[in-house]
């Protein structure tokens, strides 16, 4: 947490939940560098520097400077890897609520010394910046209240974070329709603090799922939603990227499981199992993922009819832009290397579930002609709980 009074009068805040930035150094009184800060895993490899949340107080009516620094980063012990780029565009807001999009002409990118400057004349005395519309544990109770009370919501706590927060488990179906007549959709949302794109697709998801709509009643009768819609609740609150606070990155791990590092990927891994024990099924598994420009769906091999059915209703139903075919995943991510693999491949490996991954752009989305809005992915959530119910439940 950083609050910082420059000499300029304008001041960086980062001190709620999910706010981050490295130093901010000041170049004149409206210019200031920014450092995004970064994170490393508990081998101090695979820095990612993708996340940045913060506050400008102090604003005036006239231009302002940031240059976002401190980029280069590292993926799967490769590196120099880029997250931020010349492509990237920040989203701003006057009231920490409504979120748009740097336009182009107020974005440029210096392939010299790798940095994203951003230039803008506030409308406001105060602004605040993010990599995209933040999504806190704030923000998913405020959710939840609007749900108090419904008979087709079961909230559960799955077990602790490092730092002691509960990892929550929604249940969204009729119980008045019996389990087994139930198909049965695993959904996982944040393993990855920064990914907050997946998070208002899951708001969406649950909105709809709990809606009075004809079609949300029906799915309710065919099918158990379960649903982890925060499973790195001390990342969300502390601005993280994609490691827990112990340094684990919780979408690998999932083959070397120990609940001294990583209790969010035990306590999780013991309700699908546990779940699964009670002599209930699991019919498809979804972790749901952000990245910058790449967006597609990787299943086993084992699933590809599975596989090919819901991407196929994605393409034709919901603003889902492939940008490569649906993928067959692989054993692990890094093969000989204990520790690798992500959730799907880990439920894959130990009970054989039809567990699969998506990822989504952040970026410029072809499909939609723009950067991808919050609007974007609430809607986005619902078409996913209507295709993943259809994809289950063929008629
Ligand atoms: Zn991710």
């Amino acid at each position: 947490m950083l609050a910082l009074l420059l000499l300029s009068g304008i001041a960086v805040s980062t001190a709620f939940e999910g706010g981050n930035i490295g130093k901010v150094e000041p170049v004149s009184p409206t210019h200031l560098r920014c450092a995004v800060q970064g994170q490393s895993d508990q081998d101090h490899r695979n820095r990612q520097a993708n996340w940045y949340y913060f506050k400008l107080t102090g604003l005036r009516r006239e231009p302002v400077t940031i240059d976002l620094v401190n980029l280069a980063g590292e993926y799967n012990y490769r590196a120099p890897a880029y997250s931020v780029t010349k492509d990237t565009r920040p989203v701003y807001s006057y009231d920490d609520l409504h979120w748009a999009h740097f336009d182009d002409s107020q974005v440029s990118w210096d392939d010299k010394e790798p940095h994203l400057t951003l230039r803008f004349t506030p409308n406001g005395d105060t602004l605040w910046i993010a990599h995209t519309p933040p999504y806190t544990n704030r923000s998913l109770a405020v959710l939840l209240t609007q749900f108090r009370g419904s008979p087709y919501l079961e909230r559960q706590v799955a077990g602790r974070s490092v730092e002691g927060r509960p990892i929550p488990l929604l249940t969204i179906t009729n119980p008045r329709v019996p389990i087994p007549k139930k198909r049965v959709i695993w959904l996982m949302f944040r393993q990855h603090a920064w990914e907050t794109g997946s998070s208002w697709a899951c708001d969406g998801a649950i909105r709809f799922l709990l809606s009075g709509d004809a079609r949300a009643r029906a799915i309710r009768d065919r099918v158990i939603f379960k649903i982890f819609p925060l499973a790195d609740p001390d990342g969300v609150a502390g601005g993280g990227v994609r490691f827990n606070k112990n340094g684990f990155d919780l979408n690998r791990n999932w083959d070397a499981i120990d609940p001294r590092t990583t209790p969010e990927i035990a306590a999780e891994h013991k309700a699908i199992l546990d779940w699964l024990d009670a002599g209930h099924r699991v019919d498809l598994f979804l972790s749901l993922h952000n990245t910058e420009t790449g967006e597609y769906l990787e299943a086993p091999a084992a699933y590809r009819a599975l596989a090919e059915r819901l991407f196929g209703l994605l393409k034709e139903t919901t603003t889902f832009n492939p940008t490569m075919p649906l993928r067959t995943a692989a054993e692990t991510t890094t093969p000989g290397k204990p520790g690798r693999m992500d959730v799907a491949q880990g439920l894959f490996h130990d009970r054989r579930l039809a567990a699969m991954l998506m990822e989504q752009m952040v970026d410029f989305n072809a499909k939609l002609g723009r950067c991808p809005e919050v609007a974007d992915r609430l809607q986005f959530g619902a078409g996913l709980a209507r295709a993943l119910a259809a994809a289950v439940t063929p008629e």
